[in-house]
């Protein structure tokens, strides 16, 4: 059956053929549909600040792909991909030429091995959440119940957490 799959993507260093992070994440959108996932809508590609031990700025997008394929299967695939690019297994969060991440795929819930959808980060990550938006923003998040909509209002709001806890005083 299929399914649609939001995939994540994200460059911080350029690559040798293909040039600055952008580019290299054009270059993946098209690596994903050479791949056999049949490319349904693509973000805007976007500029993102550095986050954790990495040190160049990022580029990232998210696309959907609809596939047959079982989630497993799906990540070794991107991961086959991220080899291509030249990714080494390496610090985590640091710089890297690409990463591809599963998001998340309709209902689906899965724990399973090395494993996560959704993608635990997520809700949290604005760098994921503003490209997402514009790609999905009714995809609604099987475990939060909430949509990419009203996650993405959520992560903007300044100090979410402190008006919540002074709204429950007296
Ligand atoms: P983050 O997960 O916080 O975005 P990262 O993308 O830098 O960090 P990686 O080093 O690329 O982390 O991946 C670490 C492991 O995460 C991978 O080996 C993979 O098995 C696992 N993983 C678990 N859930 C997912 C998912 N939904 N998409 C991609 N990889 C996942
Ligand atoms: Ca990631
Ligand atoms: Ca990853």
């Amino acid at each position: 059956m299929q399914t649609t799959i939001l995939i994540a993507l994200g460059s911080n260093r350029r690559h040798g053929r293909h040039g600055p992070p952008a580019r290299v994440v054009a270059a993946a959108i098209e690596a994903l549909a050479a791949a056999g996932l049949e490319v349904v809508r693509v973000s805007p590609i976007l500029a993102t600040a550095p986050l954790g031990p990495g040190s160049r700025h990022y580029a990232n997008a998210v696309a959907a792909v609809a596939s047959d394929l079982a989630l497993p299967a799906v990540l070794a695939l991107l991961q086959r991909i991220e080899r291509h690019f030249g990714r080494r297994r390496g610090r985590r969060w640091g710089d890297r030429v690409l990463d591809l991440d599963i998001l998340g795929a309709g209902a689906a819930v899965w724990r399973q091995g090395k494993l996560q959808v959704p993608h635990p980060r997520l809700a949290e990550r604005r760098f994921v959440l503003d490209p997402l938006v514009t790609v999905a923003p009714g995809w609604r998040h099987p475990q939060l119940h909430l949509t990419v909509r009203q996650l993405r209002a959520r992560a903007l709001r300044p100090n979410a957490a402190s008006v919540a806890s002074r709204r429950k005083g007296p």
